[in-house]
């Protein structure tokens, strides 16, 4: 299949407030942003017209910025109505919302306090990131690189220089026919894939890890309290690499992977059964909901 470069599309990018063609949307080379990753954004996905948890990605976006030193120039209500706005424009109503702030040109050296912050929304269809027969699951290598501590970098921003560590761990495990990598922490625990949060079923009790040095994803809280809800108990605590063989299942949490089934990490097999077969269905059925339905189950 060719890939369509995402600067040769058709649509409508919101940048700064307003709608601008597709293909116009250009950022200057000498961008702060670009250069010292002075910028976060966020991944969201809209289901039949409406984007899920919306108000938490703002707010995350929001938050996300203010940890990295600087204040986006728009309300949460500004940005949810320009995310909605944005998806209208390109006449779509499932798609994956990528936000993104950064700071601009008129300062270019690591003290960048007088430049100018910018915030641009696009939309683009996305079906299932990992594709093909979901129940079956996916295969995950072990990542070289370690989530690092709270101490050595800003662990709760959705910042962009964290991803540097995440390409070259998902280059890696593709390269080794994987579909993605698994991330240990800092101190040799398990952390999360690349780009979503991890669950292990144990003797029908969910485990996830502490989320003290990687995101506490959206979707990682909304199949948290899709499990309450099925009388599952889930323990948040930290995990082990060696305790991953006492797991019967194993899935991927996170707002592009959705619920994924996970069959293997390194040599250590899963079978997807009941637990991820009823939290992949629970969370494909409260996408769909109404966003005053899906607050009143995540609260
Ligand atoms: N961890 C990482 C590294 C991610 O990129 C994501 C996706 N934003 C997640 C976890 C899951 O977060 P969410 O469920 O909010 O999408």
């Amino acid at each position: 299949m060719a890939l369509v470069p995402f600067d040769d599309r058709d649509g409508f990018i919101w940048w700064d407030g307003k709608l601008v063609p597709w293909r116009d949307a250009k950022l200057h080379v000498l961008s702060h942003g670009l250069h010292y990753a002075s910028a976060v954004f966020e991944g969201e996905r809209a289901y039949a017209g409406n984007i899920f948890r919306l108000r938490a990605h703002t707010d995350r976006l929001i938050n996300s910025a203010r940890i990295l030193g600087f204040e986006i120039p728009f309300s949460a209500e500004q940005i949810d109505t320009a995310c909605i706005e944005t998806l209208a424009a390109n006449n779509l109503t499932d798609a994956y919302v990528r936000p993104i702030a950064w700071r601009g040109t008129e300062m270019l050296a690591v003290s960048a306090q007088h430049t100018t912050i910018h915030l641009a929304i696009a939309v683009w269809p996305w079906p299932s990131y990992f594709g093909g027969d979901r129940m079956a699951g996916i295969r995950l290598g072990l990542a070289e690189w370690r989530r690092p501590a709270p101490e050595t970098a800003p662990v709760a921003a959705k910042a962009t220089g964290l991803y540097m560590i995440g390409t070259l761990s998902k280059h890696k495990a593709e390269a080794e026919g994987f579909a993605d990598a698994l991330m240990l922490d800092w101190r040799g625990r398990v952390a999360e894939a690349t780009g979503a949060n991890i669950f292990f079923a144990i003797d029908g009790v969910l485990h996830t890890p502490t989320p003290d040095c990687f995101l506490d994803g959206i979707t990682r809280r909304s199949v948290m309290a899709l499990a309450r809800h099925r009388q599952i108990q889930v323990v948040e605590r930290a995990i082990q690499p060696e305790e991953m063989g006492r797991a019967a299942e194993a899935f991927l949490a996170g707002t592009a992977a959705e619920v994924t089934p996970i069959r293997a990490i390194g040599n250590v097999g899963f079978t997807p059964g009941r637990i991820t077969e009823t939290l992949m269905a629970d969370y494909d059925a409260l996408v769909r909901k109404s966003p005053v339905e899906v607050a009143r189950v995540v609260a």
